[in-house]
């Protein structure tokens, strides 16, 4: 029998012997390119996509726009429905939020991604959105993945904070499974034992999946640290084990924030990380001359 979900692509074609292919890990060592609007993620160049936390008014969202524009991103984010861990925290603004990412898109001519968490919502975020954001929380959200498998939308796929490799790539094959190819991973940090920082940023399974998958990855600082002094380090880092690029948050006044203050950078602070991503990494030093 035919899954319905699938756009008729059947379960039994992908059975190989006993063992199901995977979409996933087809084409090893080939980098496919998903296109947002007109910006290729996973092609020659790595990319940024930079923009606050949660979007909050439409000063604030806008004048990131323009600062991060400038300074080279090439996609803005914005949180309209937020995933908080505690009801009493701000949940973002729903519909009106959207409206304004759209407004700050448009008037910068970037493309936008924003988070989607409910089944409910995947019309009114298709309508205003280039790219939609599967947050870690949702990664195992299957509902969810079915739907947006039927969309055309590209698709950050987050790890979830407690996922392992194979889980995070088991999501994707929802996605891929169900007929949307245009999906970009994202590592944003998982929990360890370790709590000097908010998460346990995992840049050795950025390097495993770059192997696994064709699919791009870009990685996540901000929420993977929760710290922004470190989050330009870590950005270069990312980009040195083949990252195809990273997502950082950015606020004009970033101790007023209303979500994640203390890892969004401030203006001067991306402009800095931004340098410093176009810097090469230190040189080696040169192999001694031997004696023949
Ligand atoms: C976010 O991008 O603001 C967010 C909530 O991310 P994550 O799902 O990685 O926690
Ligand atoms: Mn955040």
């Amino acid at each position: 029998m035919l899954d319905t979900w699938t756009n008729g692509r059947p379960i039994a074609d992908k059975v190989i012997g006993k063992k199901r292919a995977s979409l996933v890990e087809m084409k090893r060592g080939e980098s496919s390119i998903v296109w947002v609007g007109d910006v290729p993620i996973g092609g020659t160049e790595s990319i940024v996509i930079a923009g606050p936390c949660s979007v909050e008014s439409r000063e604030q969202v806008t004048s990131t726009a323009f600062v991060v524009k400038r300074l080279g991103a090439v996609i803005l984010r914005g949180g309209a429905y937020k995933p908080r861990t505690s009801p009493y925290d701000f949940q973002g603004l729903g519909v009106e939020g959207l409206r304004l990412l759209r407004e700050a898109g448009d008037a910068t001519g970037l493309p936008v991604v924003t988070e989607i968490m409910s089944e409910h919502d995947v019309d009114v975020v298709c309508d205003h959105a280039e790219m939609l954001q599967v947050g870690a929380r949702n990664m195992q959200n299957f509902a969810l993945l079915k739907m947006l498998a039927k969309t055309n939308k590209p698709i950050l796929l987050k790890r979830g904070p407690s996922a392992t490799v194979k889980e995070w790539l088991s999501s994707a094959e929802y996605l891929l499974h169900g007929g949307n190819d245009n999906v970009v991973l994202c590592e944003r940090g998982i929990k360890t034992f370790d709590n000097s920082l908010r998460n346990t940023l995992d840049l050795a399974a950025v390097a495993l999946v770059k192997e696994m998958t064709h699919l791009p990855v870009i990685v996540d600082p901000s929420h993977a640290t929760g710290k922004r002094s470190i989050i330009a380090a870590c950005a270069k880092a990312a980009l040195a084990v083949g990252a195809d690029g990273v997502v950082v948050e950015v606020h004009p006044e970033p101790d007023k924030a209303l979500s994640d203050g203390a890892q969004s950078l401030t203006f001067e602070l991306f402009g800095e990380m931004m340098e410093e991503l176009r810097t090469p990494i230190r040189r080696i030093r040169p192999a001694m001359s031997m004696a023949i």
